[in-house]
């Protein structure tokens, strides 16, 4: 992807920032049961990066948990964000939260990756959420 911008991205408490030079390859939104318990999250967002692409400008010094004897997963140490995944499938590329990007960056995936994971592993109290009234703060 020859127009691809340099995109930037931190944990919530800033400790650890990154940059990416390297579009991602693939995006997708996994419903897996493992990343929803483990991200406290209704489904997660992740895009996958060349590792040689993503470099860390402060910290990197992560807390990793093992959710399987070769899928890696990395937070911040201070605020518990949920960063990076490594995968021993898969050395050359890194997962990361695309929530934890900035919010106006784009990771240039392939538009043909887009796809929702797991989706029959989907949380079934997601259901008709597209449809739920959209208020602003906690307003009802
Ligand atoms: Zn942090
Ligand atoms: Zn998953």
């Amino acid at each position: 992807m020859p127009n691809f911008t340099e995109i930037k991205g931190s944990c919530f408490c800033g400790a650890n920032q990154f940059t990416i030079t390297q579009p991602a390859v693939d995006t997708h939104h996994c419903h897996c049961s493992i990343c929803r318990r483990l991200q406290g999250a209704a489904f997660v967002t992740l895009s996958i990066f060349p590792r040689d692409g993503f470099h860390w400008t402060k910290g990197g010094d992560l807390q990793t948990y093992n959710s399987s004897d070769k899928v890696h997963r990395n937070r911040c140490k201070n605020c518990g964000s949920p960063l990076t995944i490594d995968l021993d499938a898969m050395p050359n590329v890194i997962a990361v939260s695309r929530a934890c990007l900035d919010p106006n960056a784009d990771p240039g995936q392939p538009p043909e990756t887009l796809r929702h994971a797991f989706w029959p592993d989907r949380a079934p109290w997601l259901e008709g959420a597209e449809t739920l009234p959209k208020v602003a703060g906690f307003d009802k």
